[in-house]
């Protein structure tokens, strides 16, 4: 049977943001590679993830810009929202990019092989009955959604079910702290849903920023989804009327039409079969690997979610794809991903930015070397709204030593998502306050602010 094996120099599990980028890279240096799917083509970023909510996102953007309109002459504008025109031209959208996945690595001459891999030894995997030898491997299986091991923990649904939803709740829970507990309770609220953003301790986003953080919680309380915080759940019931989940000291909440766990995600690594290939795995089920992306087989890679990678996104993965492929296959043996200063964005309304150290742990490092920037501000998007209505921004600058370079920089506020990217250039060249003060300004824009603190 071994004999028979097709053989491969590459054979990444996961055809997902890390496996795909993955591949087609080593493929381009000239590596014979095949991609291993048991899903859809472009994991869980293009199906259940980025991707997907992105488009929720912009439709609950749409309903936010709607409701503003009136602000500035409009009448007569009373959205009806179609929730199922929605998720069809959704699912259409994501076909269409399936479709384009697979004849790029058509193009790319990466063999597309459809279902579960597991390894039966160190450099051969099984598919279907079928063995595939490799050189090398890299594991790029990714995660799914959690769920808390409580009574009725398999009740509600997760992030997966909520692009399955084909109608939009009324009463809703969201169950978790983290990216996507936020940004789904946002899109629901957005649309018309009432909303409970339910977490167990203070407040939701605590790895991030405490003026970022104090920033989201104003802006829900002024007008998004309701905080039920210091709830831990103990229980989810199916009764009459709706579903009821209940906390650990006994509170509970009534008559909710759906309850969404998001309170993190389990890595791919069960059925992977890497007790074959020696492969170890953390308690949490992750692949451990160093800063080569080298587990403890050195020829099979890991990477993306799978990992116990500091920031679980779509391209970061791919980074780290590209640039290991470009160190085994395009002969350039200094290259790897530096996991310092990643830029990411929370597609919350309005939307947070941020890159680099926040205060904590700038003085935590740097102690008193630290210097902070902040402002708030209306941005002209609320010009004209009522008092009420004005929505704030708030910006955060953390800068450390004689020179004030820019180790973090923090945004709150419309436009923060397309805002951040070119900063998390200057802040990866070693920019500081004084070369943003030297920028000239784009005026009236809510990014001026970054270069004009004081
Ligand atoms: P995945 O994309 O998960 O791909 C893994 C693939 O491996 C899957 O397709 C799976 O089917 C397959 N697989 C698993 N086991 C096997 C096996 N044994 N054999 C064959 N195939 C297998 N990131 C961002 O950057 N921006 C965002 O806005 C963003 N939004 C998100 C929203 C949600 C709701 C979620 C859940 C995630 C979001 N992310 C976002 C995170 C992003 O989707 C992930 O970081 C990214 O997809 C990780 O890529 P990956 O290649 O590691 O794994
Ligand atoms: P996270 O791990 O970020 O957050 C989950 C949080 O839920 C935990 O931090 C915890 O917060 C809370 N929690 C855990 N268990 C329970 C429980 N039993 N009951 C109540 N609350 C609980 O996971 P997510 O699933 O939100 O996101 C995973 C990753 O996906 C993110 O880290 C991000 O990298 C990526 N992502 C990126 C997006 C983007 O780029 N815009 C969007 C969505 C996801 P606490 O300890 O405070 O209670």
């Amino acid at each position: 049977m071994a004999d028979e094996a097709q053989t491969f120099d590459l054979i990444c599990i996961g055809g997902g943001s890390g496996g795909i980028a993955t591949a087609r890279r080593a493929a381009a240096h000239g590596a014979r590679c095949a991609v291993i799917e048991s899903d859809r083509l472009g994991g869980t970023c293009v199906n259940v993830g980025c991707v997907p909510k992105k488009i929720m996102w912009q439709a609950a953007h749409a309903a936010d810009v709607m409701e503003r309109a009136a602000d500035y002459g409009f009448s007569g504008v009373a959205p009806r929202h179609d929730w199922q025109a929605l998720v069809s031209a959704r699912a259409a959208y994501i076909e269409r990019l399936n479709g384009i996945y697979a004849r790029n690595l058509d193009k790319a001459e990466v063999e597309n092989i459809t279902g579960h891999a597991r390894f039966v030894d160190p450099h051969t995997v099984e598919v279907d009955g079928t063995r595939y030898k490799a050189e090398r491997f890299v594991i790029a299986t990714g995660g799914v959604p959690g769920r808390p091991a409580i009574p009725g923990g398999d009740l509600g649904i997760d992030s997966d079910g909520f692009f399955d939803l084909r109608d939009r709740p009324e009463r809703v829970a969201v169950v978790g702290a983290g990216y996507i507990a936020v940004e789904l309770a946002g899109v629901l609220h957005e649309l018309g849903s009432e909303v409970q953003l339910v977490v167990r301790r203070e407040q939701p986003l605590r790895e991030f920023d405490a003026a970022i953080q104090q920033a989201y919680l104003d802006s829900i309380e002024q007008g998004g989804p309701t905080l039920i915080n210091h709830f831990t759940p103990a229980g989810l019931e199916a009764a009459w009327g709706g579903y009821a989940l209940h906390a650990e000291d006994g509170r509970s909440l009534e008559g909710l039409d759906q309850v969404v766990w998001a309170v993190g995600r389990v890595p791919n690594t069960d059925t992977l079969g890497l007790d074959a290939a020696g492969v170890s795995t953390t308690e949490r089920g992750t692949v451990p690997v160093d800063d080569w992306q080298v587990t403890n087989q050195p020829h099979i890679f890991a990477l993306g979610d799978v990992t116990d990678n500091p920031y679980p996104l779509t391209p970061v993965a791919i980074a780290a794809g590209r640039r290991l492929a470009d160190r085994v296959w395009g002969g350039q043996p200094e290259r790897r991903l530096d996991y310092r200063d990643v830029p990411t964005v929370v597609f919350t309304h309005p939307p947070i930015g941020t890159v680099g150290l926040t205060e904590a742990q700038a003085r935590a490092e740097y102690g008193d070397e630290v210097r902070i920037y902040q402002t708030g501000f209306v941005p002209m998007d609320f010009a004209l709204a009522p008092a009420e209505a004005k929505q704030r921004s708030t910006m955060k600058l953390v800068c450390v030593g004689e020179d004030e370079r820019v180790v973090g920089i923090h945004l709150f506020g419309v436009g923060s998502d397309e805002m951040l990217q070119g900063f998390a250039v200057a802040v990866r060249m070693g920019a500081t306050k004084r070369d943003l003060d030297d920028t000239v300004a784009i005026h009236p824009t809510s990014a001026e602010e970054v270069v004009t603190m004081t």
